[in-house]
This record gives structure tokens, C-alpha cells and sequence, in this order.
């Protein structure tokens, strides 16, 4: 088994929901990750996981196919990528998995407008898209809040700086996805930073209703 499948299953023993998976095609950000081949292997380690695909590309119309035959359960494409957005919205639910649009800090909330009948998610970026460990950009929980208001039946993740923290401030703002790297990975304890997310997360989420 390799590094990543390795990573992908302490974090699944350890607790978590789903798999978070940033893929990053070397021009809509200077980043390049992993290939459709890789989620395979990561699907076929883990077969039963939850994989939740971020891709932060380009042309969002060729790689979507790709990754959601190579395992994806979600797919969450960029509003600011080229090509016809609602084609591979649609594509994407075609083929049986969940669609979602991606938010990068500076796009407005109004950016969804056309695509709200596709969406089973919408992500809110609370960093710059392509590096790890930025700080937390507070801008998102206003957005967070403003996606909630107009798409009460979405789910709504964030992606970007989370810790028990703020996973839990944006819970309270309306947010029901939290995507945590950093701050897992590099915790003493998996399982324990786990279970405090959740119970953080869980507590706020009853004190904002
Ligand atoms: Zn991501």
C-alpha cells in the first residue's frame, strides 16, 4: 500500500466521515497533484470510504468523467473554471454521484446563480486554492451563512484552515462539511483531534439552531 492509501485509511480508522481529496491540475493552480489512477487506488484500497473530490482544474469537463469513474462519490468542481460548468454538473449526476461548485475567497456568493438546481454541495474556500496550511480567511463565514439562507437543502463544506476552532465557527455560520488537513495530519492524537472536531462541531451546531 502506498503513502497516500496509508494516510487515507489512518484517517478513516481514526474516525473520520470521508476522504477529502485536492486534485490540482498545474494551471488553475501552479500546483500539480495526483491523476484519476491514483483515487483509484486509494477506492480500491478503501472501498468503502467516502471520497469527496475537489478539482481544482482547469477544464473541470474532461477530468470530472475521469475521477468519478476512477471512484468519486462527490465531485466539486471550481465556478471560476472554463468550459460549460452545468453540462458537467449534470454529467456528474448522470453518471449517479453527487455534483457541487467550488467558491474560491473572492467569488461572491451570486456566482451559484444558473447552477442551484445541480447542486447536491457547495464548497466555500477559506484559503487561496493549491497550498496547505494557510490561516483561516473569516471572509467564508459570512458566505457560509449566505449559501445557507439561499440553498437551505445543500450541503455546505469548507475548505481551508480547519481546526476544531473554526470547523466549529463555521458549523454555527450554517456549514455541515468540514474538511480539516493540517490540522489532523500532523495532531498527536487522530482519533482524539477527531472527536473534539466532532464534539465542537456538534455543540455549535446546536447553539446556531
Ligand atoms: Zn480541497
Amino acid at each position: 500500500m502506498g503513502y497516500l492509501a496509508e494516510e487515507c485509511r489512518r484517517a478513516m480508522e481514526a474516525g473520520a466521515d470521508g476522504l477529502h481529496v485536492d486534485i490540482m491540475d498545474g494551471h488553475f493552480v501552479p500546483n500539480l497533484t495526483m491523476g484519476p489512477d491514483i483515487l483509484r487506488a486509494v477506492r480500491d484500497e478503501l472501498p468503502d470510504a467516502y471520497l469527496n473530490v475537489h478539482l481544482m482544474v482547469m477544464r473541470p469537463d474532461i477530468y470530472a468523467p475521469r475521477f468519478v469513474e476512477a471512484g468519486a462519490d462527490t465531485v466539486l468542481i471550481h465556478v471560476e473554471a472554463a468550459g460549460d460548468l452545468r453540462a458537467t454538473l449534470a454529467g456528474i449526476r448522470a453518471a449517479g454521484k453527487r455534483a457541487g461548485v467550488t467558491l474560491n475567497p473572492e467569488t461572491p456568493v451570486a456566482a451559484l446563480e444558473g447552477f442551484e438546481d445541480l447542486l447536491d454541495e457547495v464548497l466555500i474556500m477559506t484559503v487561496h486554492p493549491g497550498f496547505g496550511g494557510q490561516a483561516f480567511i473569516e471572509g467564508g463565514l459570512a458566505k457560509i451563512a449566505e449559501v445557507a439562507q439561499r440553498l437551505p437543502h445543500v450541503d455546505i463544506a469548507v475548505d481551508g484552515g480547519i481546526t476544531a476552532d473554526t470547523g466549529a465557527r463555521c458549523a454555527a455560520a450554517g456549514a455541515n462539511v468540514l474538511l480539516a488537513g493540517s490540522f489532523l495530519f500532523r495532531a498527536p492524537d487522530m482519533r482524539d483531534a477527531i472527536a473534539d472536531m466532532r464534539r465542537k462541531i456538534e455543540s455549535a451546531r446546536k447553539a446556531g439552531g
